[in-house]
């Protein structure tokens, strides 16, 4: 009934026929496209897998905990066939390209302020962090223009202990919260993460929830990974526990193969799977 409802033409069949669907594609990058001793270049399957994504009319994010710089820098040297339409940095912060990265709509500005805000009220749990970092040692907080944003640890291990002192440190702060992804943790406002930046991208370029897939590795793309926000979920064979469990839960595909093999992989079942539904229903 959906589709009969936006059809322009009042038509379902033609409407069903000329449809994309998969429209959007939303990828972490680190451990999803590329490992960590990888050589960070695009796989020859992940190639063709978004080659026949974007021939089909669908478009691409990165969606990523690197900052610009690095998701720009990340991205030529993997070297893809076709260019990401957008980058969606520091698991909050969404870009289009504009001959140039842009920020896509007002969501950056709004999403500093709210940040500016957050760490003004919240600079009791990174006074306490701080202190903690020079009595015990094993984890330091990441600055930047002077103002802690985040922090890693020596091991993922020193982590798993950390994010519980640190949710108890935020017991009071509702508006508080994190992402984490092995030994890097970015502080953050709970509305702003992979999953609520996919859904503003969304919102900007009307895509349905229904149309979008999204695959991550860790604990930063479970926003993302969330029915809220991509109805089509997947996730390499690298990926940790709670990622394979959340795609189990969601209906996606876990791959048996690693990184962007295991991404295209996931890809090729859903055009396929796709495919097969849209034929039943001109059948
Ligand atoms: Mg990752």
């Amino acid at each position: 009934m959906a589709a009969q409802k936006n059809c322009p033409s009042g038509s379902l069949v033609s409407f069903l026929k000329d449809m994309p669907l998969i429209k959007l594609i939303s990828t972490d990058f680190d451990g999803t496209l590329i490992g960590f001793s990888s050589d960070g270049r695009c796989s020859p399957q992940f190639a063709e897998a978004i080659i026949e994504h974007k021939e089909r009319g669908g478009l691409w994010a990165v969606n990523t905990g690197r900052d610009l710089h690095y998701a720009m820098e990340g991205v030529l040297k993997f070297g893809a066939p076709v260019e990401p339409d957008f980058l969606l940095t520091n698991e909050r912060d969404v870009f289009r390209w504009d001959a140039g990265w842009a920020a896509h709509g007002e969501w950056n500005d709004r999403c500093r302020l709210r940040h500016d805000e957050l760490f003004e009220l919240t600079s009791e749990i990174y006074t306490t962090l701080d202190q903690l970092s020079r009595k015990r040692g094993g984890f330091k907080l990441i600055y930047e223009n002077k103002r802690p944003v985040g922090l890693t640890t020596e091991t993922e291990e020193l982590m798993e202990t950390l994010v519980r002192d640190i949710e108890m440190l935020a017991t009071n702060h509702a508006d508080f919260s994190f992402q984490r992804n092995t030994i890097y943790l970015r502080f953050c406002h709970r509305d702003y993460h992979k999953g609520s930046a996919l859904s503003e991208l969304c919102r900007l370029e009307n895509i349905p929830v229904d149309h979008v897939f999204a695959a991550g590795d860790h604990y930063n793309d479970l926003p993302m990974l969330d029915v809220q926000y991509s109805a089509m979920t997947a996730c390499p064979a690298n990926a940790i526990g709670a990622v394979k469990e959340r795609v189990t839960i969601s209906e996606g595909f876990v791959s048996d193969k690693e990184c962007a093999d295991g991404v295209a992989e996931a890809i090729r079942h859903f055009l396929e799977l796709k495919d097969a539904q849209k034929e039943a229903v001109l059948a």
